[in-house]
């Protein structure tokens, strides 16, 4: 039991106090009263003694009128002894005469009686003889006080009975009504603990109440439910911006990792769990220092220190950014740090952007860059050389070796012509401001005088074409010029990777969708494995970038695909093995759909 519960409550000490005060109230009333009575009482009985007295006298006077001197006594025997035989009050009775002396007196016959006298009165026996008054004697009457006795018990036992119920019930309503009430405000007192708790919507049972406490009770029973109400209503609001916010997060296309104070991770995006390859139950309240890359090593630790030593506002201006490689692919992590709205340091955010084909793209630039000096250096290094020669010394060479000399000039040439053909090209085409002019033509011709030209480059190496073409193909809405480069592009790189005495087959024919005319190329080459083929259409992808083996830019087949899947609303596509050859190819639409808006190509 504590303390509190033992000591007294304010409001039980003024309960106890009013009750003492009501007690002694009672009691003193009572006593008043009581002996306001008892003293009426007396006073009532004196006159009644007196009265009788006097009534005695007149009697006395009356009875011995006409009595001889000798018989007054027995008279007056006679008539007290009747008088004390018939009431009890009367103690004694005495006559005496004018001389006071005792005519007769009750006090020898009722000695016990007259002991008990309490009150006497006197009165005078007066004879009235023709208006002349006579005192003749006077009588004396001592009275018990028996009634007065009797009637005080009574006033006093009823007074005490009655203040007694009075201040029973008096006491017993001031307690039930105390218990009633202290039950009621501990009922009370319950249910705000309860709301002070937060449980919001809890009622108090109002069955044994009433008046005001009933109120009391439906008040607050109003009030926790309108609280309950309002905290749904908190709490819907609340889930609401939070799945809002939830959904944003985890649609963002960057990874979002959410650190608080201490580094550990509270919050994780979908595309940040991908990215890292973690499931929630291994990254979330751990510490992002402990994350671990593909190769087992800590690549957020060193930066996330770096991060903490750096002024606050630093880091806000220009947060901190580095890249992290998860199996194979290349990670920027940017971390920023986060603020509360009243500007409390709270934690950090790490945002992670997928930046691998970025990065692949920046490599495949510098190699394309370096690939195009050094494709252009040497034809132009090849045909200053030549040029130089015959300016210098054409007079000396026979008709035949100068000959030789400008196959080799006009080839370097055509070669240097095609590389910047293809660079203009692909700036062109890339910049999307080219309107493509389309006409029926029938693409087997066109085959045809490709492969011609394509035949010296094709002989140098004794690689022979074969045309497989389909009867009665349709005409097909195109622009001759780029479909010829697509072509020249698709065959000079079979000739290229074609190894000596090799053999290519081209194909014109409608394709397995009968929508389609479908024309490939097909090469006993090296090949190129899977991997290489999904991207060996985007710029500046190039196999044999480390090597240099064979000289390119990276762009032909990417300006191949520009051409038939944008302009033309084609398809490309390439089937091959590694060691066994490959075969490039491109659908092109016998009916395509209106220009409308060129079709989007990502690469
Ligand atoms: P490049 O000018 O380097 O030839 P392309 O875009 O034409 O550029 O070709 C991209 C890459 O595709 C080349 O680097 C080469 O490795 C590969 N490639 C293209 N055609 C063939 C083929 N017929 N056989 C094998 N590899 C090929």
């Amino acid at each position: 039991m504590n303390k509190k519960s033992l000591s007294i409550s304010t409001q039980n000490k003024l309960i106890l106090l009013g009750l003492v005060v009501s007690t002694i109230l009672i009691v003193g009333l009572a006593v008043f009263a009581i002996t306001n009575i008892q003293q009426k009482i007396s006073e009532v009985y004196s006159g009644f003694g007196e009265i009788l007295t006097k009534t005695l006298a007149i009697e006395s006077v009356e009875i011995t009128k006409n009595v001889q001197e000798f018989e007054k006594f027995s008279t007056l025997q006679a008539h007290t002894h009747s008088i004390i035989n018939s009431n009890n009050e009367i103690a004694f009775i005495e006559f005496q005469d004018d001389k006071n002396n005792i005519i007769y007196s009750s006090k020898k016959e009722y000695p016990n009686r007259a002991q008990q006298a309490k009150i006497t009165s006197s009165a005078q026996m007066i004879v009235n003889n023709d208006g002349v008054k006579t005192t003749i004697g006077k009588v004396t009457v001592g009275l018990t006080g028996g009634a007065t006795k009797d009637i005080s018990h009574a006033t006093r036992n009823s007074m005490l009975v009655v203040f007694t119920v009075a201040w029973l019930v008096f006491t017993f309503v001031i307690l039930i009504n105390t218990i009633l009430i202290t039950r009621e405000l501990s009922m009370l007192h319950h249910g705000v603990k309860k709301i002070t708790t937060g449980q919001f919507g809890y009622t108090l049972d109002d069955k044994n109440t009433s008046g005001e406490i009933k109120d009391l009770i439906n008040a607050f029973n109003n009030m926790s439910l309108r609280l309950h109400q309002y905290e749904e209503q908190n709490i819907d609001q609340l889930t609401l911006e939070r799945n809002k916010f939830e959904a944003v997060l985890m649609s963002i296309v960057n990874g979002v990792v959410v650190c608080d104070n201490y580094d550990n991770v509270v919050l994780v995006n979908n595309a940040a769990k991908k990215m890292l390859e973690v499931e929630d139950s291994q990254i979330l309240n751990t510490k992002i220092q402990m994350y671990c890359d593909t190769d087992g090593e800590l690549c957020f630790k060193e930066k996330i220190e770096q991060f903490k030593d750096t002024p606050l506002d630093v880091m806000e201006n220009k947060p901190l950014e580095f890249n992290i490689e998860v199996d194979s692919r290349v990670i920027k992590a940017v971390i920023s740090p986060m603020f509360s709205s009243n500007q409390e340091y709270v934690g950090y955010v790490i945002v992670l952007i997928d930046v691998t084909k970025e990065v692949e793209i920046d490599r495949m630039k510098s190699n394309f860059i370096s690939n195009v000096s050094h494709e252009l250096r040497t034809p132009v290094t090849v045909l200053r050389t030549y040029i130089d020669t015959i300016y210098n010394h054409s007079d000396e060479f026979d008709e035949q070796t100068n000959k030789e000399f400008f196959e080799v000039i006009n080839k370097e040439a055509a070669r240097l012509q095609k590389m910047v053909n293809d660079i203009l090209d692909f700036s062109r085409l890339e910049s999307g401001n080219v309107s493509v002019e389309k006409e029926l033509t029938d693409i087997v011709p066109l085959i045809e005088s490709e492969i011609k030209s394509m035949q010296i480059l094709a002989e140098e190496k004794h690689i022979t074409f074969s045309l497989i073409k389909e009867p009665d193909l349709p005409q097909i809405p195109i622009n001759a010029d780029s479909i010829e480069r697509a072509l020249n592009n698709l065959l000079s790189n079979a000739i290229k990777y074609s190894p000596e005495n090799g053999r290519i087959k081209v194909r014109a024919e409608i394709a397995r969708d009968p929508k389609y005319v479908e024309v490939s190329v097909e090469d006993q080459g090296c090949g190129i494995s899977e991997e290489h083929q999904k991207k060996i259409f985007e710029r500046f992808y190039r196999v044999e970038n480390d090597t240099h083996t064979v000289k390119g830019t990276g762009l032909g087949l990417h300006l191949v695909k520009i051409t038939i899947e944008k302009h033309h609303k084609g398809e490309v596509f390439v089937k091959s093995k590694p060691g066994e050859g490959s075969t490039f190819g491109f659908r092109l639409p016998i009916n395509p759909p209106e220009d409308t808006e060129e079709a989007e190509i990502n690469n």
